[in-house]
């Protein structure tokens, strides 16, 4: 346990840099909700978003350096317009200022032990569990620790109520895992494109269903089953501090089945979409309002100007591949998009960048949980 005044708030390019002592908890680990509904995935990237509760609104420096996007009339979102990390987020109904929990570190010159850089926050309950069709990644996530995280079917009551709580019983989220394995709708033709847009739509991506040779080795294939795109969580710093978000997920696509949403009209058919060192290029990708991060001199991150949702990383060493987020994937079987991804689950890379090991942990015990509530949901 440390005083949080020993950690800050933060962003990739450091722009941003609040007091730990702004956080509503005192000690660590501090306090953190995860949400996983839809907007919450359509402004991020991720598929579920721990937040931790401020004592009061960041300083006014920070909110002018942040770019607001209202994502509804009650809720405002705040991200840094250079790297695109999401990082503050304010309700109106309960006046309530948070911070994304995974761009919460200890402070630079601050030399912590990795049991303490590990667990910075922890997750007391889930919230908007309904919103993802399919559970997204809260059945993996119920059990924290030693801790059996309540959870909600839409919006969790104030911080103040009892924390013991629920409304939807963890039984309940298993089955939606179970029945969506149970029922998958119709799987995607050979020349069918899954749609990745952002919440304001500045960002319309669609993504041919992949159709790897067999034995394919590249990165984008996912052995069980070819048609489908190789899909992880990471929990690297970067990835961390870009988002605002620790177990971050993506899937790997073949760069050249990415297309222009908003130039399906054109009579010459959707244009491929250009990544990497081109991207800036004012002519590049007509109509989309995405932005780029140089993370590093050869690494691109990719993420929407309006409404701050992370969608691509590029790096040079593999220019053939990209990475999308999966938050913002519109697949009509749930958001873990199953028809169209194939997941390695349990899988995380680098996870001593983790901020809080809880998760991590519970996610490498996925495996086993799917083989013991839905056997067939392994393979499928
Ligand atoms: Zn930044
Ligand atoms: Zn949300
Ligand atoms: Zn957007």
């Amino acid at each position: 346990m440390a005083q949080t005044s020993s950690l800050h708030l933060t962003c990739l390019c450091g722009s941003i840099s609040e007091p730990g002592s702004l956080l509503s908890d005192q000690e660590t680990p501090v306090y953190a909700e995860m949400c996983h509904c839809a907007t919450c995935r359509y402004t991020t990237g991720a598929l579920s978003v721990p937040f931790s509760p401020l004592k009061s609104s960041p300083s006014a420096t920070t909110l002018n350096k942040l770019q607001a996007y209202a994502s509804s009339d009650i809720a405002t979102r705040y991200f840094c317009p250079t790297c695109g990390c999401s990082c503050v987020f304010y309700t109106a109904p309960r006046d309530q200022w948070y911070f994304m929990s995974g761009a919460i570190e200890y402070n630079p010159d601050i030399k912590a032990p990795a049991e303490s850089r590990n667990n910075i926050f922890k997750v007391m309950r889930h919230a908007h569990i309904l919103d993802t069709k399919d559970g997204g990644l809260a059945p993996f996530l119920l059990q924290l620790g030693d801790r059996s995280v309540p959870t909600w079917a839409g919006i969790p009551p104030p911080m103040s109520a009892s924390q013991d709580s629920y409304d939807l019983p963890h039984e309940k989220i298993l089955s939606m895992l179970g029945a969506s394995s149970k029922s998958p709708t119709r799987p995607p033709q050979e020349d069918s494109y899954l749609t990745a847009r952002c919440h304001c739509g500045g960002v319309n991506l669609l993504i041919k269903r992949a159709n790897h040779a067999h034995g394919d080795r590249s990165r984008c294939n996912y052995p069980p089953d070819p048609t489908k795109y190789s899909t992880y969580l990471c929990a690297c710093r970067s990835c961390r501090l870009s988002t605002g978000v620790s177990l971050y997920p993506w899937t790997l696509v073949n760069a050249e089945n990415v297309f222009n949403g908003k130039t399906l009209t054109s009579t010459d058919g959707p244009a491929r979409i250009t990544f990497g060192f081109e991207a800036s290029n004012p002519d590049a990708n007509p109509g989309l309002s995405l932005k780029h991060y140089w993370s590093s001199h050869d690494t691109c991150r990719s993420f929407c100007g309006k409404c701050g949702a992370a969608i691509s990383y590029w790096c040079a060493q593999r220019p053939d591949e990209l990475d999308i987020t999966v938050g913002i994937l519109r697949s009509d079987d749930g958001s873990l998009a199953r028809k169209w991804l194939g997941w390695t689950w349990g899988e995380c890379s680098f996870s001593e960048g983790s901020t809080d090991m809880e998760l991590y942990e519970a996610w490498t015990r996925a495996p086993g949980l799917i083989k013991e509530a839905v056997p067939a949901y392994l393979n499928s």
